[in-house]
């Protein structure tokens, strides 16, 4: 399968040949026949030992999980597969390096209600869900999705609700999870509505990689409802181009349709998407579905996340590559999300060469410099013509 990484294709129903459409199509039908054990894995593909070694450990750190309608888009043929190494669990995350922490970015510590993380001025972060439709491995809140059980988290989101009434400041809530998606349509209204009940949030946002994963939950019913909240953006989680087929086109057709402005959030990750010719691919299909890529994040320092890590070197040559070279909406912003809760951390390459009072000299994309002069005035004259 080795694909054009510019077309949308559809896998339909690739592994699943007895499946009719309308079953398929139901995303009901999706959740209940995920993949989620070491059996039904080895029953379609063949794993490597790391694989398999790491599939086994998988219950007691993060939940193995993979969408029929995702794991169709995995190489069966390629260990090296960019789709099999963000789902399919390895060896390798029981190694744990001295850096590595289980909250990375530092949420609990700015945690002021369940579920609520208050870190920037005028924006909040709303947990709503521990689940997700497929579980990355590389995730940020390991520590906190999934849980070997898969039990639903029943959070009162009161306290919560209660602390946004009280914070007058707070005027862009970003709704994530697990995924926010997974919610019934009713569940997620009630939270849309009470949250559209306070005066001065203005904007409110959704984190989901359900138009990735599972496609077909985004349904007309859901983007009827969500439409009825407005101004709601949304931000998805693409890594590879090849995550971008013909269904997930069209569910993320329907969003924009709906009126969401949409976003995506790529994380930089070792063998997956870290060279220019893959990124590149991936902005200008994200582009093709009417997706703004939003930001590039370096992984952040998850226990066991070091196979997946890239230098952050590479991460700039990437931006480098991209910035000038093709459209400027297709330019995400590379940042870190500093460890230990600094927020994120916008990382640029350099293209200021000097800059004082008098001038600034650049660089362009092409390497060619450049000066960029201050208007004059009588402190940066010198001292000389002043008199
Ligand atoms: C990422 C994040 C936000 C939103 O940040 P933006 O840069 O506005 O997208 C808000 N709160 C927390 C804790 C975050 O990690």
């Amino acid at each position: 399968m080795h694909t054009n990484l510019k077309a949308f294709e559809s896998h339909t129903p690739g592994c699943w040949p007895d499946v009719d459409a309308a079953q398929w199509n139901d995303w009901r039908w999706q959740l209940k026949n995920r993949i989620h054990s070491l059996k039904q894995l080895e029953d379609l593909m063949e794993l490597t030992p790391q694989e398999r070694a790491g599939t086994l450990l998988s219950g007691s750190k993060l939940a193995l999980a993979i969408t029929p309608h995702f794991f169709n888009l995995i190489d069966r043929n390629d260990p090296a597969c960019p789709i099999r190494r963000q789902v399919i669990p390895r060896l390798e995350e029981t190694h744990i390096s001295p850096q590595e922490m289980a909250d990375p970015c530092g949420e609990d510590g700015d945690m002021v209600a369940p579920g609520l993380v208050h870190r920037y001025p005028d924006r909040v972060l709303l947990l709503v869900t521990d689940r997700c439709a497929s579980y990355c491995r590389y995730c940020t809140r390991s520590r906190v999705v999934s849980g070997a059980g898969e039990q639903e988290l029943h959070i009162d989101f009161e306290a919560a609700f209660r602390y946004l009434e009280a914070h007058t400041e707070v005027r862009d809530v970003l709704i994530s999870g697990g995924d926010p998606l997974l919610l019934s349509d009713d569940r997620l209204e009630g939270i849309l509505s009470r949250l559209r009940s306070i005066e001065h949030i203005e904007l409110v946002r959704i984190g989901s990689r359900v138009p990735i994963f599972l496609p077909q939950r985004v349904t007309p019913e859901l983007c009827a409802m969500l439409k009825k909240y407005h101004p709601l953006w949304m931000s998805v989680h693409v890594n590879h181009p090849r995550e971008l087929t013909q269904e997930t086109r069209e569910a993320l057709g329907r969003l924009s349709d709906a009126g969401i402005p949409l976003g995506n959030q790529s994380v930089l990750l070792n063998g997956v998407n870290d060279n220019l010719e893959t990124m590149k691919a991936l902005v200008h299909k994200l582009i093709m579905c009417r997706v703004r890529p939003y930001y590039l994040y370096q992984l952040d320092l998850i226990l066991g996340s070091s196979h997946l890590q890239v230098p952050v070197s590479k991460g700039i040559e990437i931006i480098e590559g991209l910035r000038g070279h093709t459209s400027g909406y297709a330019v995400p912003q590379y940042v870190i999300d500093a460890p230990g809760g600094g927020g994120k951390v916008p990382i640029n390459p350099d293209y200021v060469l000097y800059s004082d009072a008098e001038k600034t000299v650049l660089r362009n994309y092409e390497g060619r410099t450049f000066e960029y002069p201050e208007k004059e005035n009588d402190q940066a004259k010198c001292g000389c013509c002043r008199q």
